[in-house]
């Protein structure tokens, strides 16, 4: 029996009146035990409507996730740019040459983390958004495929070589990184043998006469 509930009984006793049927969630006293049931159901009905109350995500849990987000987009961000350059790169962004400098390009993947910093740090579901996010780079598989097919279409649309050679440091020369061959290695070596087999098959064609009897100007349709 809580304080209140004792100096109640006291005070019912004194004024020769019974106890009552108190609430134990607030001051109303039934005057029966089905008056106070009736009146508890108040309480769960008020309890069953109001939200489950929001588990704010900690500082430490949400800086860890965005950090790893920022870090996935700018992966995303440096395979798209072999295809789409202002994009890729927008993504990525360029750091600064030495530590401590500004970068050359702001990383909008960094903004972006910045902004969603905010959200996940108020809202649980942005940030499990953001956790199933990274997922897909733990399960590496997509990101595979996706940078794949990416160094694919840009080998075909012309925009990188395929024997693309990017020397920093100490990778120069005959180590210089090959991020395209090391991407879709095995497509170029396929595509380079089918294409040469097709160059040995095509018999040598006299120069002057095409195959449909047309005449063939050396030189090309500029020059003429
Ligand atoms: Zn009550």
């Amino acid at each position: 029996m809580s304080v209140d509930e004792e100096t109640r009984a006291a005070a019912a006793a004194v004024l020769g009146e019974s106890a009552g049927f108190p609430c134990s969630e607030c001051d109303f006293v039934g005057s029966s035990a089905s008056s106070l049931g009736q009146h508890k159901r108040k309480h769960q009905v008020a309890r069953a409507a109001k939200p489950p109350p929001r588990v704010t995500p900690g500082e430490a849990v949400v800086a860890e996730v965005i950090g790893k987000t920022v870090a996935n987009l700018q992966v995303l961000g440096g395979y798209l740019s072999m295809v789409l350059p202002h994009t890729g790169i927008a993504i990525a962004g360029v750091p600064g040459e030495r530590e401590g400098d500004p970068p050359i390009v702001q990383s909008r993947a960094a903004t972006a983390g910045t902004v969603l910093e905010l959200w996940a740090k108020r809202d649980a579901r942005v940030l499990a958004a953001l956790g199933r996010f990274n997922q897909l780079f733990e399960t590496s598989a997509v990101v595979e495929l996706a940078a794949g097919i990416g160094a694919a279409v840009a080998v075909d649309l012309g925009a990188v070589p395929a024997d693309l050679a990017v020397e920093i440091g100490p990778f120069a020369g005959e180590n210089a990184i090959q991020p395209v061959r090391a991407v879709i290695g095995d497509v170029i070596d396929f595509v380079g043998a089918m294409r040469q087999q097709a160059a040995a098959a095509r018999p040598a064609q006299p120069n002057g006469v095409a195959p449909d009897g047309a005449e063939v100007i050396d030189g090309g349709v500029e020059e003429t």
